[in-house]
């Protein structure tokens, strides 16, 4: 299986490079951001308990996030391998997704993270906010609350796969094909 983490700061371009890497390889995108969305739009009670951490720019609570992840490693028992984009986003999400991974004979491949700078990240942000209908995207105050979060909380993780070999950085700045051109370098070597 390849199952990759797809890391970086909101706005590094996760969810585009995902997207070219599912037609690629054929993998299962998980999301937690999308998931998370998604059980907003259904108006579950796990969604609004979400919501309000989410507009804010806060992360939501390890376990309900873990308990996402479960159930779809659960409900895709066949698939070729996953990109995880937007989990782990905290040192105690990734112990629980090796351990998930493990109870199922699997591992995590690597991590590839996408460098952006700060700064660009905010312009970004503000740009999609103006089509993506996020309003975590659109308020810059919330931004800098995301980014902090993942200065604090997700910038950690890096340093648990790096303790694994597993660990490898390639600049988040290019064009979309020249970011995907430096993924699959990447992958080709595992
Ligand atoms: P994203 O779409 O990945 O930018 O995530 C949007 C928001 O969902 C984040 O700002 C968090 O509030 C929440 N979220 C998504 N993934 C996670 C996660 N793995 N752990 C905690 N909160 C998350």
């Amino acid at each position: 299986m390849l199952n990759l983490v797809l890391f970086g700061p909101p706005g590094a371009g996760k969810g585009t490079q995902s997207q070219n890497l599912i037609e690629k390889f054929g993998l299962i995108h998980l999301s937690t951001g999308d998931l998370l969305r998604g059980e907003i739009s259904q108006g579950t009670k796990l969604g609004i308990e979400a919501k309000k951490l989410m507009d804010e720019g806060s992360l939501v609570p390890d376990e309900v996030v873990i308990g996402m992840i479960s159930n779809k490693l659960d409900a895709n028992k066949d698939a070729r391998g996953f990109i995880f984009d937007g989990f782990p986003r905290t040192v105690a999400q990734a112990e629980a997704l090796d351990n998930l991974l493990e109870s199922k004979g699997s591992a995590i491949s690597g991590m590839i993270a996408l460098e952006v700078t700060d700064s660009e990240l905010e312009q970004r942000l503000l740009k999609r906010g103006e089509t993506s209908g996020r309003a975590d995207d659109a308020n810059p105050e919330v931004i800098r609350k995301r980014i902090k979060e993942y200065n604090d909380k997700t910038a950690p993780v890096a340093g648990f796969y790096k303790k694994q070999d597993k660990f490898k950085s390639i600049n988040g700045i290019g064009s979309i094909d020249e970011i995907f051109a430096s993924i699959n370098s990447v992958i080709e070597a595992y």
